[in-house]
């Protein structure tokens, strides 16, 4: 198409606490209170001192009144504390390809129904035991039989589902400083601890990864019985 050519990101000039990056997917976390929220997940990019990989979307009309969809260059600020968001989009740099957003109508956490009455902006999923199932997962994936990962406190773990920074309890292992620093102010340990407390736990014996998964029926000795059949199993095999 002629004049689609994208232009150089020298040409814009930003403030530090502003950047350019692509918005390469489009995420829904779903809420203490049920509420679902957008949330890009941005190709990582410096902004203000920190790497900044997604940025909250607030609601499906916000996504709207800015157009932005999955594909898009955008503008991302982060100004102090606040989390990070996507100030505008770059449309002259699309190239026909980008996807537009739409809410999903059943929860991505329980499956259940999302409503979003008459009027409202944010829409929730209306099983109100969505979230404490969810979080009960999480607890159990970082709980001492399994994962063992003591540096992740229940307040800071509801705050990371809150803030759609994990969707399933292996995206811990993903987490970066610049993803946690700016809820940092809602946690009682610096990102960085964090990140080593799940690092380090990252190795477990398979044992405790079969108790992790959660599987329902199996305990703590079902799972390290089973850990020790396979490893006999691939012991005969050798
Ligand atoms: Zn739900």
């Amino acid at each position: 198409v002629v004049g689609k050519a994208p232009r150089g990101m020298i040409a814009y000039k930003f403030p530090p606490e502003e950047a350019t990056t692509i918005v390469e997917d489009i995420t829904v976390q779903v809420g203490r209170t049920g509420a679902l929220t957008p949330v890009a997940v941005l190709k990582p990019v410096l902004v203000a001192g920190s790497t900044i990989s997604r940025a909250t979307l607030h609601n499906e009309d916000e996504i709207k009144r800015k157009d932005i969809r999955i594909g898009d260059t955008v503008v991302v600020r982060k100004a102090g504390d606040v989390i990070p968001e996507v100030a505008s989009v770059l449309k002259d740099m699309r190239t026909g390809r980008e996807k537009q957003f739409k809410m999903p109508k059943k929860c991505p956490v329980c499956g259940g129904p999302v409503i979003r009455p008459a009027g409202e902006a944010i829409a929730r999923c209306i099983n109100k035991n969505c979230f404490a199932q969810n979080f009960r997962r999480y607890q159990h994936f970082i709980s001492k039989p399994a994962f063992d990962i003591a540096g992740v406190g229940p307040k800071i773990l509801a705050k990371f589902i809150d803030e759609g920074l994990i969707k399933d309890p292996a995206d811990l292992f993903t987490l970066k400083e610049g993803d946690i620093a700016p809820l940092e102010r809602f946690a009682e340990k610096s990102a960085r601890n964090i990140v080593e407390s799940i690092q380090s736990h990252k190795k477990v014996s398979l044992g405790r990864f079969i108790y992790a998964l959660g599987i329902r029926n199996v305990g703590e000795e079902t799972a390290y019985d089973i850990a020790e059949f396979i490893s006999n199993r691939l012991r005969r095999k050798e």
